[in-house]
C-alpha cells in the first residue's frame, strides 16, 4: 500500500490564503466582489482566479512577488509534520491553485523531498496572466483551476494507494471527496462533515501529528 498526503498550500500550510491578500493589497476594490464569488460558489475559481490578476498591471508584478514573500507565514509543526511523513513513507505532494513565487521559497526550504504542483504567472503582457499548472481532466467536471482531482489520478500508482487530503477552503472539496481520509479546517470542516466524509479537524500541523501517532485514531480505519 502506498499512502499519499495531498496537501493544500494556501490557508492551509500558509496561514493566510496569499491570493486574496494579494488581491485585497493591490486592486482591493475591484477584486473584493470576485472573491465573494469564488468563495459562495457563485463563480468557477478558474474565472475568478484569472480575472483577478487580469486586473494587475504586470510592471506591478516584482511587487506582488516581494509583497507575497514578506507576508507567507507557515503554520506550526509543518516542517515537523513534512519529516514525519518522510519517515513513514508517505509520500507528500503540495497541491496548490497559488503561484510558484510564494509556495516554492516555503517548500524548498524543507529538508524532506516533496513534489510541487502550482501555476506560474505570465508578465509579458501588458496585465498579469494566470498559466495553470493542471487543468481539469475528462472526470472532473471542470472549472478547477489547478485540478486537485486531476492531480491526485496521475499520482493514483495502483487500487492499493490511499489519499490523505489536507485542506481549509472550497477549492479542496472535490479532492476531499477522492480521498479516504481528510484533515480539514475552516469552510473545507463545514463540507466534509456535511457529506460524512471521513476526518478530522485541526488546527497547527501538530494536531495531524498527534492524530498520526495514535494508532486508534479513525485514520487507520480508513487508510
Ligand atoms: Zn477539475
Amino acid at each position: 500500500m502506498t499512502v499519499r498526503v495531498i496537501c493544500d498550500f494556501d490557508g492551509t500550510i500558509a496561514e493566510k490564503d496569499m491570493i486574496a491578500a494579494i488581491m485585497r493589497r493591490f486592486v482591493p476594490v475591484q477584486a473584493e466582489p470576485i472573491i465573494q464569488a469564488v468563495q459562495t460558489g457563485e463563480k468557477a475559481i478558474r474565472d475568478g482566479v484569472e480575472e483577478m490578476f487580469r486586473l494587475i498591471p504586470s510592471d506591478r508584478y516584482d511587487d506582488v512577488v516581494e509583497f507575497a514573500t514578506e507576508n507567507t507565514v507557515v503554520r506550526p509543526g509543518f516542517p515537523e509534520f513534512i519529516h514525519r511523513c518522510g519517515q513513514l513513507g508517505w509520500k507528500v505532494a503540495v497541491v496548490s491553485g497559488g503561484f510558484d513565487f510564494f509556495v516554492h521559497p516555503v517548500i524548498h526550504s524543507l529538508s524532506t523531498p516533496v513534489d510541487i504542483f502550482c501555476n506560474r504567472i505570465d508578465s509579458s503582457g501588458p496585465f498579469l496572466r494566470v498559466v495553470w499548472a493542471v487543468s481539469c481532466d475528462d472526470v472532473c467536471e471542470g472549472g478547477c483551476g489547478l485540478c486537485k482531482p486531476s492531480v491526485m489520478r496521475q499520482l493514483k500508482d495502483d487500487e492499493a494507494t490511499r489519499f490523505i487530503v489536507i485542506g481549509d477552503g472550497v477549492t479542496d472539496f472535490k479532492a476531499a471527496r477522492e480521498g479516504d481520509y481528510v484533515f480539514a479546517r475552516a469552510r473545507l470542516l463545514e463540507l466534509v462533515r456535511d457529506q460524512d466524509l471521513p476526518a478530522s479537524p485541526f488546527d497547527t500541523f501538530y494536531d495531524i501529528e498527534r492524530e498520526i501517532a495514535d494508532g486508534g485514531s479513525p485514520l487507520y480505519e480508513n487508510i
